[in-house]
């Protein structure tokens, strides 16, 4: 059997064919157009599933949805980026094609995605933080997703980390994302920037989060001070999700995740130190996510159960 995943993002919609094994077959994509009626959108992705479905129609066990935004029961409650608000996705595209229909939040999706094809194959119990911009997040309970009472669950990015802390656009302050997004990392940086990431700086006229970690890698002291001190919030993040909910994975995804190997060693040393549970008698991982560019359509196809 074959499970369709369609991501749906702010410039574009993406829609791909995934096999038993995680093998995307398929792949098309056009763009959202996103100032156009929802009407017009779900056309398109319903012309993009026949495109995908034409010739295996009776192999297809269902389509996974990713919507960036508040989703429950198929049903998009709140939708920014896409301007959608209590819109019935469900209802709208089983009018359009015949098979089952599953939705969720993108960040959600991420995280289900790399539990059923990519770095935590396998995983029953799992939490997520993506490293970007912001800082998204991802619980699996018991092999299924939590989203909650209104589907709002799982925004880890907006968990306290520093009480009275830098402001966060949620209206909160010290949330998790204001110390271990990507932009969080540039800025710790920037505050006494020295050594070579400072000739970057003067050479480009800004530096990015993975100056900061090449630096580190390649033995600049500042820029290991910087790191380090990062990883120190990022570990004690991480040490509250362990806490909260007995993962045996926590993945982490993102730009940061791109660090590779010195952002889970320097993690698991900090966690040492701080980890209320020792780690050898209550075994638990830590993976970097691995669907990279094709995250988003994994992620929504493994929605289909
Ligand atoms: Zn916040």
């Amino acid at each position: 059997m074959f499970r369709i995943g369609v991501d749906v993002g702010g410039t574009k919609i993406a829609c791909g064919v995934v096999d038993e094994n995680g093998k995307i077959v398929f792949k098309e994509q056009c763009p959202t157009l996103k100032d156009r009626s929802d009407d017009e959108i779900i056309a398109d992705m319903a012309s993009l599933i026949r495109q995908a479905a034409a010739g295996r129609e009776r192999k297809i066990a269902g389509i996974g949805i990713g919507v960036p935004g508040s989703v429950l029961h198929n049903v998009v409650l709140q939708c920014v980026n896409l301007n959608w608000s209590n819109l019935n996705l469900g209802e709208k595209l089983s009018k359009l094609v015949p098979y089952r229909i599953f939705s969720n939040n993108d960040a959600n999706c991420a995280l289900i995605g790399e539990c059923r094809y990519g770095a935590s194959k396998g995983a029953r119990n799992a939490v997520m933080l993506t490293l970007g911009t912001g800082v998204g997040g991802g619980i699996l309970i018991d092999g299924k997703l939590y989203v909650g009472t209104h589907g709002n669950a799982a925004e880890l990015g907006h968990l306290p980390l520093v009480f009275g802390g830098k402001h966060c656009p949620c209206r909160a302050d010290g949330c998790i994302e204001q110390y271990c997004s990507a932009t969080a990392l540039v800025a710790q940086a920037t505050e006494n920037i020295r050594g070579r990431l400072l000739e970057i700086r003067k050479a480009n006229g800004r530096i990015t989060a993975k100056n900061v970690i090449d630096e580190a890698k390649a033995g600049d002291e500042y820029a290991c001070e910087v790191f380090r001190g990062y990883i120190r919030y990022l570990a004690c993040a991480v040490n509250g999700l362990i806490n909260a909910f007995d993962p045996d994975t926590v993945l982490i995804g993102g730009g940061v995740s791109n660090a590779g190997a010195i952002l889970i060693d320097e993690l698991e040393k900090e966690l040492e130190k701080i980890c209320y549970f020792d780690k050898k008698k209550f075994p638990r991982r830590i993976c970097l996510s691995a669907n990279g560019n094709d995250a988003g359509i994994l992620g929504a196809a493994a929605l289909v159960d």
